[in-house]
């Protein structure tokens, strides 16, 4: 029997939507009613066939349009909405939930459409109304932010007394054979490596002009890769919730060929969300270069390689000098004959699943708004191992992160 406790709404069918239905579909003493929700009902209801056995309901909404989720949440009454629709969709939806009573998970910090920000403030500031309501909302619980959160989590619990240097490593050594594409939704994609560099260093940001910071990193079963220092949203939680830090750096490869293309997207205009004239219609270079690039989803089928993402991390334990390094390979072509879809869907809708899996069990249960690092661990770190993301660690040995850039 189903029970109304367990439904799960999952509002987005894009590449992480359909990693997130296809992982929930497998757990039904879990996810005892899944409903996936999307402003084009066919992509819903393209993942809903290729899971089959009617496992997955399928509707319509626009997610930017409060009354449409406050209806949708009233039909539905799920117990939690798994938000992997875009970034510019948290705000509309945590207030849909507010209203409605329901839990909240997202992947990705909020973004106003008009201006890249990558920061927690909006979501943040729903902390007392969520409490007040005796809802909860977990924030960034995909792979980066998300699973480099519980990392560190996981390296403060087990293995240092003070964390001192953090440096998130970000790589995809994958080949999906296409000129030019990105692994998740090109606008945030594009906005996210095209802003000012940014660190954190002895209680301050420092900032770089865009991948102006590049060096090589030796990733585990993947090699040397040159890696381009970048601001990505999880800094901004993990120095607050990691006060002993004195500097937290996020690293991710870029090759050649993609660097060039956007350099020239870049100097002829294409990447800006400044709107311009069109054929009488006000339109942003970045959205139109989205609806002319490959889907994500679309790149999965003959995509080879692996991605490789982990936390290298310095500081004390014992009085001593530690250095640890924990990571994730995941196989893109694997993830494909899993699940249909290409690495980074998978490593962030697997985490995202896990999540909700948390909350519905009650172990990961908490009134307010929390990033991930502010759980316990364990049991996140062992249900990665059970669902598909197997996990190393490296605990004093050599790593590449001695020879980063101080
Ligand atoms: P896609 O572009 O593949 O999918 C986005 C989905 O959201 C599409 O189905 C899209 O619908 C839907 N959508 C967009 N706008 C609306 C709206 N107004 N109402 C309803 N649905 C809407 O992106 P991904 O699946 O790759 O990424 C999903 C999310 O995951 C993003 O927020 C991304 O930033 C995040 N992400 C997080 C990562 C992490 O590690 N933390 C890594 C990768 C991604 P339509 O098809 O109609 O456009």
């Amino acid at each position: 029997m189903k029970s109304a406790q367990k439904c799960i709404l999952i509002i987005g069918a894009g590449g992480v939507g359909n990693v997130v239905a296809r992982k929930c579909a497998l757990l039904p003493d879990v996810f005892g009613r899944i409903v996936l929700a999307s402003r084009t009902l066919s992509k819903c209801e393209a993942i809903a066939s290729a899971v089959g056995d009617g496992r997955i309901e399928t509707m319509c909404v626009d997610a930017d349009n409060v009354p449409e989720l406050i209806t949708l949440m009233q039909a539905v009454k799920p117990f939690m909405v798994i938000n992997v629709a875009l970034p510019y969709q948290d705000l509309t939806i945590m207030e849909a939930c507010l209203i409605c009573g329901v839990h909240y998970l997202d992947t990705a910090n909020y973004e106003p459409p008009d201006e890249a920000h990558f920061e927690y403030s909006w979501q943040w500031a729903f902390r007392e109304r969520f409490a007040d309501a005796g809802l909860m909302a977990l924030l960034g619980c995909g792979f980066d932010p998300g699973v480099t959160g519980i990392f560190s989590a996981h390296a403060a619990k087990h293995h240092f007394d003070e964390m001192h240097y953090l440096d998130i490593v970000d790589c995809n050594a994958g080949d999906h054979g296409k000129a030019f594409a990105t692994n998740f939704n090109p606008e945030i994609n594009i906005r996210e490596i095209t802003q000012v560099g940014r660190f954190w260093q002895e209680g301050k940001w420092k900032t770089t002009a865009p991948l102006s910071v590049h060096q090589s990193v030796d990733y585990p079963q993947v090699g040397e890769r040159d890696s381009y220092l970048l601001y990505h949203e999880e800094l901004e939680s993990l120095v607050l919730n990691f006060p002993t830090l004195k500097r937290a750096r996020f690293w991710m490869t870029f090759g050649p060929a993609y660097l060039n293309a956007l350099n020239v997207l870049q100097e002829i205009g294409m990447t800006s969300i400044e709107p311009i004239m069109f054929n009488g219609q006000l339109i942003q270079p970045l959205q139109f270069l989205k609806a002319v690039l490959p889907e994500p989803a679309s790149l999965a089928e003959n995509y080879v390689g692996q991605t490789s993402i982990g936390c290298q991390i310095r500081g004390l334990k014992d009085g001593r000098e530690r250095t640890y390094f924990v990571y994730n390979n995941c196989d893109h072509a694997a993830a494909f004959r899993e699940v249909g879809s290409q690495a980074i869907s998978y490593t962030t809708g697997v985490p995202a699943m896990i999540g909700a899996m948390l909350m519905l069990q009650n172990t990961w249960f908490r009134p307010g708004v929390w990033n991930v690092e502010q759980f316990d661990p364990d049991p996140f770190m062992a249900a990665l191992n059970a669902h598909g993301l197997g996990w190393h660690e490296i605990i004093d040995g050599p790593l590449a992160f001695n020879d980063l850039l101080d």
